[in-house]
């Protein structure tokens, strides 16, 4: 017999740097029932390079859609209820390829490859009179429909965040012809149903860039609301409102959502952190200290401290507030006690600095400092991570019993649009999700003297390429 379920369901897509997953949720609820996850392969061609393989990743999204529907099967729950399905994408990593074929023309170039540092360099030069000129503007499937919403057009620099247009002057000024570029669509409308699979002929009725939708699964819907994701970076996201706000402490301006095509569209500031998660996947994959990112937490666990041992792990560069390519990353401060549970809690450590520097900027263009941080993404699950941050901040970290936030609003954003219409995105239609709080636990003295240390090895990563 098929089980009673208490409303429509919702799916959603969450393809990010690390893994692929699909996800379905109760939209009277946002209880989550059921999903399946698969890790992506990354590839380091050359020092600098990243890449994705765009077949991998389009296959892992129907493994994951399959897959999730069985396991839906086995719980008696019928997939006729999945009323639509949201996609939620890592931002900024772009492909190309061939309109008559489908087929990709190389890799997907990952958000996190350098290869085009020196282009950016030479077209810095060519920028007339001053670089606010990029910055002012942008704020930073074959036959099928070709199309992408304003949150994941604003990470272009070809896209004005102000006429919500592919900019005319931008793409002449970077060589894109315009003609090769998506439809850009709301976040929130009704693109396409399902061409195949367990699900075929539901509509895909939510888009939105990574950021975006933990914004919008976070309900960050008011002005001044902020959340933070702690994914393979970190990416601190306030909701400015209606207005673009720009940042006088190395923030990004982008779409922060528009949650529909007669909607309004919202803005954000942006502060980004290169490599969180992707420290603990480096722990892992290149040193072998620990075979699970989730035993770096009991690595950690072990001292309790780094003892005086710091890693700024600048593999890209450092993003916000320094933008600083010429960075690479040093481990410090290392004395023959150091041991491998040192370094582990010293990464940990490292994501909670690199997120106190982003906040920092925040509350400086803000004027007004938060009075605590929303935290979502897949290394929440790690307690002393979380208790950590909260000593390092020095306000509470909240987080949601449901971390996968992300997802959540990407499901929001197609269950809302019109013509689904079987989510209201009012708080009572999130009550299966319960909050967590870590309360700082050091004195703030401590907590200074720690930060103002990690600054110091800050400095000595900078400058190491030339
Ligand atoms: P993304 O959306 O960027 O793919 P996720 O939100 O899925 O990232 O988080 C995965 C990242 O979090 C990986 O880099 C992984 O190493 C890290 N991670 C996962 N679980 C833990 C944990 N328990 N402790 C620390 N890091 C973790």
């Amino acid at each position: 017999a098929k089980k009673a379920v208490l409303g429509p369901l919702v799916g959603a897509v969450d393809q990010g740097t690390s893994s692929t997953r699909f996800l379905v949720f109760n939209s009277k609820t946002a209880e989550l029932l059921s999903h399946h996850q698969v890790e992506i392969k990354q590839e380091f061609p050359r020092e600098g390079w990243v890449e994705q393989d765009p077949k991998e990743i389009l296959h892992s999204v129907y493994e994951c859609i399959e897959k999730t529907c069985e396991k839906l099967g086995q719980l008696n729950i019928d997939i006729s209820n999945i009323k639509a399905i949201g996609v939620s994408n890592q931002r900024e990593t772009t492909v190309v390829w061939d309109k008559l074929t489908g087929e990709p023309l190389y890799n997907a170039v990952v958000w996190l490859d350098l290869r085009t540092q020196s282009t950016v360099e030479s077209l810095s030069k060519r920028i007339p009179g001053n670089n606010n000129f990029v910055k002012s503007l942008t704020g930073g499937a074959s036959g099928g429909v070709h199309c992408t919403d304003v949150t994941n057009a604003s990470r272009t620099m070809l896209f004005n965040i102000h006429s919500l247009e592919w900019d005319k002057e931008l793409c002449e000024f970077f060589e894109i012809p315009m003609k090769i570029l998506p439809n850009v669509r709301s976040s929130s409308e009704i693109y396409g149903l399902m061409k195949a699979g367990a699900l075929e002929g539901v509509p895909i009725s939510g888009c939105l860039g990574d950021q975006s939708a933990a914004l919008v699964g976070q309900m960050c819907f008011q002005d001044g609301q902020a959340k933070n994701t702690y994914g393979t970076g970190c990416f601190l996201l306030c909701n400015t409102g209606r207005k673009c706000v720009f940042s006088e402490h190395g923030l990004l301006t982008t779409v922060a959502y528009k949650l529909g095509r007669d909607k309004p569209v919202y803005y954000a500031l942006e502060g980004s952190v290169a490599i969180a998660g992707a420290v603990i996947r480096w722990l892992r994959d290149n040193l072998g200290i620990i075979k699970t990112s989730e035993e770096i937490e009991n690595l950690a666990k072990e001292v309790g401290t780094s003892y005086g041992c710091y890693f700024v792990p600048a593999f890209s560069g450092l993003y916000a507030p320094y933008w600083e390519p010429s960075a690479r990353g040093i481990i410090c401060g290392l004395t023959q006690f150091t041991n491998k549970c040192h370094i582990a809690f010293a990464a940990l450590e490292a994501v909670c600095f690199q997120t106190r520097e982003i906040l920092d900027a925040m509350n400086r263009d803000c004027g007004i400092p938060l009075s605590h941080l929303q935290v979502d993404g897949g290394m929440t699950n790690n307690k002393i991570l979380m208790q950590l941050q909260a000593d390092i901040l020095y306000i509470p970290v909240v987080k949601p019993s449901m971390p996968e936030t992300t997802a959540l609003g990407a499901a929001m954003a197609a269950g809302a649009a019109e013509g689904v219409g079987v989510w209201s995105l009012e708080p009572e239609d999130l009550s299966a999700v319960t909050m967590e709080r870590f309360e700082p636990q050091i004195n703030a003295e401590e907590s200074e003297i720690r930060y103002s240390t990690w600054k110091k090895a800050v400095m000595k990563s900078m400058g190491w390429v030339t």
